[in-house]
């Protein structure tokens, strides 16, 4: 590690301690939680805003036709702020008064930050993509679990957290299961938390960019947007969140048609 990358991460720790009495409150890990979400799924918003004015915009979305009305935006945003209020706030509250947080006065290093945060996002992915396909291979999990986060076929942004409360629960211990089986330090835990809450609303944004991740990582290992897009399409594929070797190993793995590819190429080359 060189002294600029150490310093930095120091710099950041330093900071994030001196707001102790913040990030100890039971009511941080709600604010912290809403913050990140609504903060990465604004943008997006923004571009479904924009959609149906700017054709620039609409040949960047994975399926041009389906609309994000207010309607839809709402009853998300109802949704979500219901499941922090009456499930993450009690929650936090007991996890607060259960195992406060220790604050070392060391950054941890950032090939450990990187490593750590990987290893975390390659163990939620398995664990999700296990819990997601038992969740639709059983009629009955995913008729009473599962199926409100498939209400729209076509996924955006707030569709990320529009879950019940067990997929909500589950999703969540797996979260703050893996950084405590790793060992992590809380600066490692909080980086991972954003990197996972970042990917999660990319998946489920709906839109493929040249620079969306599942361009950028080589030999199609990870799946992203287009991917979940599918998923919510046709229900019976693409079960992992993020990368592509869960689905691959078992089958399930679909990649979203060349026509489609083809079609929003041409589009762009029109303008
Ligand atoms: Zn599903
Ligand atoms: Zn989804």
């Amino acid at each position: 590690m060189t002294n600029s990358e150490r310093l930095l991460l120091q710099i950041l720790w330093d900071w994030l301690r001196e707001q102790q009495s913040l990030l100890r409150s039971p009511f941080f890990p709600v604010l912290f939680s809403l913050t990140v979400y609504l903060s990465f799924c604004l943008p997006y918003l923004c571009l479904d805003l924009l959609c149906s004015r700017l054709i620039l915009v609409r040949c960047f979305k994975i399926q041009p036709q389906s609309k994000v009305t207010w309607a839809k935006a709402w009853r998300c945003l109802r949704k979500i702020f219901h499941n922090h209020v009456c499930f993450i706030f009690p929650l936090s509250v007991v996890h607060w008064y259960w195992r406060p947080v220790f604050f070392p006065p060391l950054a941890p290093e950032m090939l450990s930050v990187v490593i750590n945060v990987l290893a975390c996002l390659l163990l939620f992915d398995m664990q999700f993509f296990l819990w997601h396909l038992l969740h639709h291979k059983v009629p009955w999990l995913y008729h009473v679990f599962h199926t409100e986060h498939h209400l729209y076929t076509a996924a955006f942004s707030l569709m990320t957290e529009y879950t019940g409360i067990w997929e909500m629960l589950s999703l969540s211990f797996f979260t703050t299961l893996n950084p405590a089986l790793l060992d992590c330090h809380p600066l490692t835990e909080m980086l991972f938390y954003v990197t996972n809450m970042y990917l999660s609303v990319e998946a489920h944004s709906g839109y493929d960019f040249p620079w969306s991740p599942h361009r950028l990582v080589p030999f199609g290992l990870y799946g992203g947007a287009q991917h979940h897009n599918l998923h919510h399409l046709k229900s019976k594929v693409n079960y992992a969140p993020y990368f592509t070797h869960w689905d691959r190993l078992f089958g399930t793995l679909q990649r979203l048609d060349t026509q489609k590819k083809s079609r929003n190429t041409e589009t762009l080359k029109k303008l």
